[in-house]
């Protein structure tokens, strides 16, 4: 120890603290050098969100990143008048990012405040068609799994036959496209490959009431009921984690959610008994209790949870199905519960064509398991870091990309302010949002 104080406080050591230096402080250290085309931005007057309260600030915008130091010289001062400033909120569970009305989906889900949306399964090649219009900074930000794997006869292969039979796809949209149907260690060899040149952003598998697998395997009844094998799960995500890919899986049971764990799963998509009732044969609410030994394993593993719970609110609570309603709405409590006690990370995901985030959050909102921040917290932090785990987005932090929100009231009073949303800004440009078609967007309040 004597030797390294030593060391430290001669001349031949000076570079070295300075590196260290600059290494634990990079911000200050970086010369505030513009590059041509990006104006320099001031933002007086907000309250910006830092994860827990809104706190008053003068924030600066260089080369599209955010910075709490003052600038040298500044193009434009923008004043936010007390407006709330949170960082943009993201989908983690759509499948509507595609060729059809999709400048209309843009526009809607900036409307929204929604900047980043994941797609797990989509048609590659609908993917490669909307690429142009994504990615950008006037545009939203989106990741695709493209083709998922199931198990043969599947979710999703029923939704590729009813396209079929509307007139909207062709038998080649299918099994290698549209999914990788998969019985075999052999047959995921073989479809590995085909899937790897497609170029996904992440892995898409399937588990339909798996602790019955082979009794649905081949049994027509469960067409579009079934899904991988639990050993085929384990050697994909073996396979992708090689390719450095993250693997979803969606479930249905909690039995599917224990699998899921079991084969290190990165997300888990859904929560188990979110369409309880679609399935082949019926099943009591009682079934689909998340236990705390797998919420434990889930933490500990770091798996994300993309929640698509909104379903239940389409049951009226004052209707004939009101008594369902309540019970529906205590188990999604109860299973909430059990994974925020310990610690498991959620995203927020919809998987509702026509709606985003914007309802899924309200509906968990309305179950009072978490408190405004946290509710917050995870719509724009975790649902945006399991969309782009490596991205400097998801808060307002020093060198973080420039996106964020201003609100027009605090939504850690009401969270409703969320969609009051006054001015959207992405990687430092100020997004203009035109009048949309009536009918395509809610109200945004502002
Ligand atoms: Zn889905």
């Amino acid at each position: 120890m004597k030797k390294w104080i030593a060391f430290l406080r001669s001349r031949p050591a000076l570079p070295f603290v300075i590196l260290f230096l600059i290494l634990l402080y990079p911000d200050r250290a970086r010369p505030q050098i513009t590059e041509p085309g990006n104006p320099v931005l001031e933002f007086t007057n907000g309250r910006w969100f830092d994860g827990n309260v809104f706190r008053e600030k003068t924030v600066y915008v260089v080369n599209g990143l955010i910075s709490f130091h003052s600038a040298r010289h500044f193009d434009r001062v923008i004043d936010l008048s007390g407006g709330f400033v949170v960082p943009p909120f993201g989908e983690a569970h759509n499948h509507n990012v595609e060729p059809n009305k999709i400048d209309a989906l843009i526009e809607r889900y900036l409307q929204h405040g929604i900047f980043y949306i994941k797609n797990p399964n989509n048609l590659p090649n609908g993917r490669n068609q909307v690429l142009s219009k994504i990615n950008r900074s006037n545009s939203i930000d989106v990741t695709f799994s493209n083709g998922g794997f199931t198990g043969i006869g599947g979710h999703p292969a029923e939704i590729v036959q009813r396209n079929i039979a509307r007139g909207l796809w062709t038998e080649s949209d299918g099994d290698g496209a549209f999914y990788y149907a998969v019985n075999s260690r052999a047959e995921v060899q073989e479809k590995w490959v085909q899937f790897l040149a497609t170029k996904p952003d992440f892995v898409k598998t399937y588990l339909l009431y798996s602790e019955e697998y082979e009794q649905r395997k081949d049994d027509p009844k469960y067409f579009g009921w079934r899904g991988l094998g639990p050993d085929l799960l384990q050697m994909i995500v073996a396979k992708a984690h090689a390719s450095n890919l993250r693997v979803s899986t969606h479930i249905e049971s909690a039995a599917d959610f224990h699998t899921a764990l079991l084969a290190g799963v990165d997300e888990i998509n859904h929560m188990p008994g979110f369409r309880y009732r679609d399935d082949v044969k019926p099943h009591q609410l009682s079934e689909f209790e998340i236990t705390d030994s797998d919420a434990k394993r889930a933490a500990k593993q770091g798996t994300v949870v993309v929640t698509t719970l909104g379903g239940t609110a389409k049951v009226d609570p004052h209707g004939k199905d009101a008594a369902l309603r309540e019970r529906w709405d205590e188990l999604n409590r109860q299973n909430l519960s059990v994974l925020k006690r310990h610690h498991v990370k959620l995203a927020l995901g919809s998987d509702s064509y026509r709606e985003d985030s914007v309802p899924e959050s309200a509906y968990i909102d309305s179950l009072h398991v978490f408190d405004p921040p946290s509710l917050l917290n995870i719509w724009c932090k975790t649902t945006a870091r399991t969309i782009f785990p490596l991205r400097s987005v998801r808060e307002l932090r020093e060198g973080y990309e420039a996106s964020f929100l201003v609100l027009s009231a605090d939504p850690l009073h009401d969270f409703g302010a969320t969609q009051k949303i006054r001015l959207r800004v992405k990687q430092g440009h100020i997004i203009e949002i035109h009048d949309l078609p009536p009918g395509s967007a809610t109200e945004s309040g502002n």
